[in-house]
């Protein structure tokens, strides 16, 4: 068996290791005789399935005990209109900073159901830099700050918080959880959609602190609701069993591997891999993005022309590398590299970049 290198953004790359485990468990789950897809949500094998996922989130992002885990569906998606719902009621405001593709849509679903003051809009430079953190100022009366702390599409993240005071900062970080610490008590409410840091499409994680619980709006539909999300465990209704079962091995992985901090590594040595090949050839490859915003999750870079773009494409992928055209909205080429991709094979990429350029360029 040979597999590619997989840079694609989402449904991402999964560690063969636990590919391996669920083939090893499928069809007959520790012997039970019955495979996790086909047993009861009720029952205690996957109950403690899912504990010991929602355990595993807490102690890798090391969250205080008034953070709740949740596991939901939707995608990061339905995040943009939950969130909204629960904590603005229609009524109330938040604060946005719209920074990309993913954070104009958040946007796009919270001005439908609340009050939202912008506090940065990066549509004039093509949404290729953020703002400098330390120049927000939250607005009176806000509930939450909204940010995506890394553009999975425009390829920059935030690398500083802004100071909000007693004001919760609600990020989307479907593509850069678990991939570097930060001070989770500047951070009401996480979200993320699992198909890229955290195993295959199908569950949503969410974490909420309390006190942003205790302000959800009672009289919203069950399901979306996330009291009641929450007081149920995420066992309200039928959760994504197999996305939860695979979530759960990959953190037991990143656990073995060393965690976080490890992850944080890694991601340092694939993505400063690829940015020092563009920044060595200056004439050939071209990042778009403000220097101090790079993201280390999401390598966005062009060559001099389409031509060429699609030659290394094309060449890249006779060498078993997929996944490097850059979302159809901008065009180029992107590696994304999330925990999951191995740190050989962002250098792998740098290599065949290198022997690009010197025949091409
Ligand atoms: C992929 C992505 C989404 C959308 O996630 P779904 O799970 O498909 O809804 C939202 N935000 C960011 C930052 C993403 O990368």
């Amino acid at each position: 068996m040979s597999r590619k290198i997989n840079f694609g953004a989402g449904p991402a790359t999964l560690p063969l290791p636990v590919l391996e485990q669920i083939q090893e468990d499928f069809v007959d789950y520790k012997g039970m005789g019955l495979s996790i897809v086909e047993m009861s949500h009720r029952s205690k094998t996957y109950d403690e399935i899912h504990h010991e996922a929602m355990a595993l989130v807490s102690e890798l992002l090391g969250l205080p005990d008034n953070y709740k885990v949740l596991f939901l569906q939707g995608g990061a998606t339905l995040q943009f209109a939950t969130i909204p719902m629960n904590l603005l009621q229609g009524k109330k405001s938040c604060d946005f900073t719209i920074t990309g593709r993913w954070a104009s849509k958040a946007y796009d679903d919270a001005v439908k159901l609340g009050k939202v003051n912008v506090l940065y809009d990066g549509k004039e430079n093509g949404y290729t830099e953020l703002p400098d953190p330390r120049t927000l100022k939250v607005s009176p009366g806000t509930e939450y700050l909204h940010i995506t702390s890394n553009e999975t599409i425009g390829g920059i993240q935030w690398h500083g918080w802004p100071d909000t005071g007693d004001v919760p900062i609600v990020a989307d970080m479907s593509s850069d959880i678990m991939s570097r610490r930060f001070p989770v008590e500047k951070f009401g409410l996480i979200y993320a959609g699992a198909q890229k840091n955290l195993g295959p499409a199908g569950a949503t994680l969410v974490i909420i602190r309390d006190d942003l619980l205790e302000k959800c709006d009672e009289s919203l539909p069950a399901y979306l609701n996330f009291k009641i999300q929450a007081n149920k465990d995420s066992l309200y209704n039928t959760p994504a069993v197999f996305a939860v079962y695979a979530i759960k091995l990959v953190l037991e992985w990143m656990k073995d591997e060393g965690g976080v901090e490890e992850f944080e590594q890694r991601a340092e040595r694939r993505s400063g891999a690829l940015y020092g090949v563009i920044d060595a050839y200056p004439e050939f490859y071209r990042s778009p993005v403000a220097k101090k915003d790079r993201s280390k999750m999401n390598v966005v870079f062009r060559l001099p022309t389409e031509d060429l773009e699609k030659k290394f494409l094309a060449e890249a992928e006779a060498k078993g590398m997929i996944g490097l055209k850059g979302h159809r909205s901008v065009g180029g080429c992107r590696a994304s590299l999330y925990n999951s991709m191995p740190v050989e094979g962002a250098l792998n990429l740098a290599e065949f970049m290198k022997e690009f350029v010197e025949k091409n360029g």
